[in-house]
């Protein structure tokens, strides 16, 4: 795996050896949630288990994300969720036209930035919110462990967010397309779908699966950073941490 800027995870070692490519993509994946896990700690936030203010259908993730979920599921969940996401098809979604290495690169060329329309009906709810819960709260893709705030967003009304952890969110979206160059980004149930059968995750997985008749955006490689001036030198370690992950 080899992470933009000269610098390559998996280091010489026996492990890295009888790792396949797409297993170093997963273990790089968990270190990068592990890493934003640790970066939190150093911030205030009053977010806590049980409140799902922010579990809305607006989530986006990757493939490689929406893989890691399914894996975490027992097989009587796998094979039932096929069902489920399917019957979710016709739910009002927000659906991204572009990935955030693609706005990045836009942005490096001068052009303008371009803003997502925000959807006619985002869904309301996230349609697998259970009893307030989230049943897929350890594997939860990267857009929902972002979601910090602050102050308590449910009295609140809106979440209140440190601007330096809002150009972190952007740097470790850009990372995790970037280990996922074989898959695409989508809305939750779009994701799911595209990944619903063992047919389509063994695919996935070999680099098989395409995207053209599907809702979903192929990822894109980081090439540029997409932080604000004032924050650079504040990000700049983390980014160096990222670059740095040895699988
Ligand atoms: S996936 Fe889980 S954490 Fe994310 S919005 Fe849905 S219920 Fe909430």
């Amino acid at each position: 795996m080899v992470f933009p800027f000269g610098q390559a995870t998996g280091a010489a070692g026996k492990r890295t050896m009888n790792m396949t490519v797409f297993e170093i993509r997963r273990h790089t994946l968990r270190r990068i949630y592990a890493l934003y896990e640790e970066f939190l700690t150093g911030h205030s936030i009053a977010c806590v288990k049980g409140c799902a203010h922010c579990c809305t259908g607006r989530v986006t993730l990757t493939t490689l994300e929406a893989y890691e979920l399914i894996s975490n599921w027992e097989s009587a969940q796998r094979a039932a969720y096929g069902h489920t996401v399917k019957d979710l098809q016709n739910r009002p979604r927000f659906q991204p036209r572009f990935t955030t290495n693609q706005i990045a690169g836009l942005c490096a060329q001068g052009r303008q930035c371009p803003e997502e329309p925000p959807p006619a009906d985002d869904g309301g709810v996230c349609a697998f919110l259970s009893a307030g819960q989230c049943p897929f709260y350890p594997a939860r893709p990267f857009a929902c462990r972002c979601m910090v705030s602050q102050s308590v967003c449910r009295t609140g009304g809106s979440a209140l967010v440190d601007p330096l952890i809002l150009s972190a969110n952007t740097v470790f979206m850009q990372f995790i397309e970037h280990i996922d160059l074989i898959g695409a980004s989508g809305n939750l149930i779009d994701v799911l779908a595209a990944l619903a059968t063992d047919a389509d995750r063994s695919a996935y997985t070999h680099g098989a699966l395409t995207w053209e008749n599907t809702p979903l955006i192929a990822n894109q490689p980081l090439k540029t950073l997409m932080i604000p001036p004032e924050h650079r030198n504040a990000l700049m370690p983390l980014v160096q941490q990222i670059q740095q992950i040895r699988v």
